[in-house]
């Protein structure tokens, strides 16, 4: 007779696979290099802020880890499963929102959720109707005449409805009015977290991830240089300036990594340090800053 393994045990099991997983991803436009050798993996139940600049490569990264890219090397794996071409039951655990509006202008919303909801196995129409109200999206007008933020929470509705296992989300707030959307994204991350959804969330504006996103990956040059939960990076990260072998020293001395450098002029430089968590607030030796927000990002994206 076959062991049948205790629910729990396989349950720990499914639960410890990767949701996504990326090795050494190449991509070029033409000459120009944009991933560069990228590793990457999501955990189930993540929610990332993925943080770079305009024209960092998050949209080409995000396209890349759902098949939509040809790669020019590496591997990527998607709830354990090769690409290139993703299987149907794959495609139904992915809910992609992409930056510009995929939806049908001439259609009206429910025309186009017809349409969608005849694709996947599940779909969770009591959501979808408390969404379109909540968000005041009109049922029976051409998608065309709504305004853009219409547009893409209805483009967001469509990707939330069929309750994927990994929901991926290009700029979401883009045409939305900057008060409104850290908000915005606070209840759009609310919608998914008690399924354990795993969320990327790509942005250029940091402050839109506060309270949002609980880790954070930076996409600096072709490659995620940190990723982080928010508050740790927050808690362990500082600035300090002195001269190369004082801040070598420092690390040394202190068991610190240093996430990045920058000269300054003369012989001092500008380095930003991972201490170990606890030991972050003392200052003996260098002078230790605290770093802000918008400061980490001006120096890792
Ligand atoms: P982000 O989403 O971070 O703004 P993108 O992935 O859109 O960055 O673009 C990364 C870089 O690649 C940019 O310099 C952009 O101009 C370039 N790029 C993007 N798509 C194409 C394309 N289809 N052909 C040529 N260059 C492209």
């Amino acid at each position: 007779m076959t062991a049948t393994p205790p629910a729990s045990v396989a349950n720990a099991h499914v639960a410890a696979r990767p949701t996504a997983t990326m090795r050494g991803l190449n991509l070029a436009y033409g000459k120009k290099p944009v991933l560069k050798g990228l590793d990457w993996q999501l955990q189930p139940g993540q929610v990332i802020g993925l943080l770079g600049r305009n024209g960092a490569g998050k949209t080409t990264l995000l396209e890349a880890m759902l098949g939509l890219r040809d790669l020019h090397g590496g591997t990527v794996e998607l709830f354990g499963e090769s690409g290139p071409q993703l299987s149907d039951g794959t495609r139904a655990r992915i809910g992609y929102v992409p930056q510009r509006s995929d939806l049908f202008e001439g259609f009206t919303a429910n025309e186009l959720l017809a349409y969608f909801r005849s694709f996947y196995p599940r779909w969770n129409t009591s959501k979808v109707d408390g969404l379109l109200s909540r968000w005041d999206i009109a049922r029976d007008q051409p998608i065309a005449r709504l305004s853009g933020g219409q547009q893409q929470r209805l483009s967001i509705i469509r990707a939330l409805a069929h309750e994927p296992d990994l929901l991926v989300l290009d700029e979401p707030v883009s045409s939305l009015d900057p008060a409104g959307r850290r908000e915005f994204l606070r209840e759009l991350v609310d919608q998914v977290l008690d399924r354990g959804t795993t969320v990327v969330l790509s942005t250029h504006i940091l402050s839109d991830l506060e309270r949002v996103a609980f880790n954070v990956a930076f996409l600096r040059d072709g490659r995620i240089a940190v990723q982080a939960p928010l508050d740790e990076l927050l808690d362990t990260t500082r600035q300090v300036t002195g001269t190369r072998e004082q801040v070598d020293a420092f690390c040394v001395q202190r068991n610190a990594q240093v996430l990045q450098r920058r000269a300054l002029g003369g012989d001092q430089e500008l380095a930003l340090l991972t201490l170990p968590s606890g030991a972050a607030a003392e200052d003996d030796g260098l002078p230790l800053q605290a770093v802000n927000l918008e400061e980490l990002f001006m120096e890792l994206a």
